[in-house]
């Protein structure tokens, strides 16, 4: 029996990470999923949020936006549209898009606008949350 997962995370643009953990968490488009090692194969889309892995007693967290994660031959491949390890995470930036987020999302006046916007506001309040979840697990 394996004792470790390996969890690779990539995105369109880079791989994020690749490294062998006890655990991952992630944000399932249907709801939050954990893995660990010798879990049978599984599939599942991703939403917004974010996503953390257990090492040496350590979480780590990564901000995960859709794609899919997919479980086979204890590997955990995580393919985000976009992704960012906690400390990749510029706070400042998530501030602003999130107040932007929230001012349009307010004045949109058609549906489809509105979702777009609530989107865009729920990946900043995501991100604002990984980046501190780090910082309290003294990992970021
Ligand atoms: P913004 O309005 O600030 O661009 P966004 O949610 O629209 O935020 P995304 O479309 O999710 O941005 O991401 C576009 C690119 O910018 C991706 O490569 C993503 O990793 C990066 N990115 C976005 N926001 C941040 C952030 N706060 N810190 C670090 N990287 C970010």
């Amino acid at each position: 029996m394996a004792s470790m997962v390996t969890l690779e995370i990539v995105t369109p643009d880079r791989k994020v990470l690749s490294e062998d953990v006890e655990y991952v968490g992630a944000p399932g488009a249907l709801g939050e999923f954990g893995i660990l090692p010798n879990h049978v194969p599984f599939l599942s889309a991703l939403g917004i949020g974010n996503l953390h892995y257990k090492l040496g007693g350590k979480t780590y967290y990564v901000f995960v936006a859709g794609g899919f994660a997919e479980v086979s031959h204890n590997k955990c491949t995580v393919l985000a549209e976009v992704a960012e390890m906690a400390h990749e995470i510029d706070v400042d930036r998530a501030q602003k898009a999130q107040q932007r987020a929230e001012q349009r999302a307010q004045q949109a006046k058609e549906k489809l606008e509105h979702a777009r916007h609530q989107a865009a506001l729920k990946r900043s309040v995501a991100r604002i949350s990984c980046n501190r979840a780090g910082k309290d697990a003294g990992t970021c």
